[in-house]
């Protein structure tokens, strides 16, 4: 029976653990232990915990102006959509409160689009394992097994089809079909990239029906595949795109972008109270223009490939299935349905070789897969300290191959707890 935290819905197994601060990478509790942070609040800390631009950009914004209402302008708001256009395709930014929130968004906008300029089509094809929200709509979109029935009945249109398999998607596409949607690299299903020949495909299938293709980088934008968006490592670029997650750097803002021709919204079809309020398009913009900076996008790429790298080297020794992935946002397949153990190892056990009292936080989307998305600012030596923690709970609880002779139990630390 948990004693802590009760008034708080029940939607998830919570460790004990209270956080209460972060530096960079790292984390530290109520019991005074630290950890080495490799979730970064599922992927949204860019800049890792507590990074000076974002505590100066609130404390500024916050002595100006928090809101004056979204039907107003406001300058942070105005300074961050250009930003945004300037650096990507798109032409006009809407800024919400969340990714399902931005997805929602591209739903309507291309339903829009399909009554002004496709005879009422509003089919959105989309993938099965895709993951876009836990709205209404976006669940509906989503293609999480189960889904479909959780909170029956749907919101309709949404066919699926299947990830890096073109004859599928085309196979759906009818009269009533007006866009494909898809994360270029599916997180939540366990990261499994998309292929730039699917991609391509999608764009020429698109263009070929007159169809929008909708992107959403929820995940994968802001830097998190190496380039500020997750579309230019493709180089194939999408009609519409959603961000949120990395955007904030940890506060919540997204955002749903679109080329000119698809920015269709009529005074009252969208909108929000808090939707680019000014002070989480303030520390947007101090994401941005830190993301931009000279060599950091180069450095995120250097990180991605050494942590790459890294668990390809681990895979091999310990028998291991697919290292996978794409910059900063990588997984492990360890073939066995042993995630979760892993996790809750790591998280608990003092770490091999590190300093006294560090866990390392992990997270795992499967039953078999472990996914790393780390602070962008990760260094290679906190991926060498995250890959001997991790090392040392699959030595703990014996993962891998059998015919591991060098297995060294002994030098775990035992349990805290
Ligand atoms: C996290 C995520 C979402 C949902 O974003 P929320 O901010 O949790 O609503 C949507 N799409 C993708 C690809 C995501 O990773």
């Amino acid at each position: 029976m948990p004693t802590l935290g009760t008034a708080l819905m029940d939607i998830t197994a919570r460790p004990d653990q209270v956080f209460l601060r972060g530096e960079g990478s790292w984390l530290w509790d109520d019991r005074g232990r630290r950890y080495l942070d490799f979730v970064q609040g599922w992927a949204v800390n860019t800049l890792g915990h507590a990074p000076a631009c974002i505590r100066e950009a609130l404390a500024r914004q916050s002595g100006l102006l928090l809101t004056p209402s979204p039907a107003f302008h406001n300058a942070p708001a105005i300074a961050l959509a250009d930003l945004l256009c300037q650096h990507s395709v798109f032409d006009q930014v809407f800024f919400t409160n969340s990714g399902a929130e931005a997805n929602e968004g591209a739903i309507k906008l291309a339903r829009k689009w399909g009554q002004l300029h496709r005879g009422g089509a509003h089919e959105i094809i989309t993938l099965g394992d895709a993951f876009h929200g836990r709205t209404l709509a976006t669940m509906s979109a989503s293609g999480k097994p189960g889904w479909d029935r959780m909170f029956a009945p749907q919101v309709a249109g949404f066919p699926k089809a299947l990830l890096n398999d073109l004859a599928s998607v085309q196979a759906l596409i009818g009269k009533d079909t007006v866009a494909i949607m898809l994360e270029p690299v599916q997180g939540e299903s366990g990261v499994h990239p998309a292929t730039t020949t699917f991609l391509q495909g999608l764009r020429a299938l698109c263009d070929q029906h007159g169809l929008l293709l909708i992107f959403d980088e929820v995940q994968t934008g802001i830097g998190r595949l190496g380039s500020l968006f997750g579309y230019q490592h493709f180089g194939i670029a999408p009609d519409i795109m959603t961000l949120a997650k990395g955007l904030g750097g940890g506060v919540p803002i997204g955002a749903l972008l679109a080329r000119q021709q698809a920015c269709v919204f009529a005074h009252g079809d969208q909108g929000g109270t808090f939707n680019g309020n000014a002070l989480m398009c303030a520390v947007g913009l101090s994401v941005m223009q830190a993301v931009l900076a000279d060599g950091f996008l180069a450095q995120v790429h250097t990180a991605g490939d050494y942590l790459g790298e890294r668990l390809q080297a681990l895979s091999a020794q310990y028998g291991l299935g697919a290292a996978r992935g794409v910059g900063l946002l990588r997984a492990l397949d360890l073939g066995q349905p042993l995630a979760a153990a892993v996790v809750a190892h790591a998280r608990e056990r003092l770490m091999l070789g590190g300093a006294g009292n560090t866990g390392l936080l992990l997270n795992a989307p499967r039953p078999s897969v472990l996914r790393f998305m780390p602070a962008l600012t990760v260094t290679h030596a906190e991926v060498d300290q995250m890959i001997d923690g991790l090392s040392a709970s699959l030595d703990a609880l014996e993962v891998g191959l059998e015919s591991i002779t060098d297995r060294k139990p002994q030098l775990v630390s035992t349990a805290l707890r």
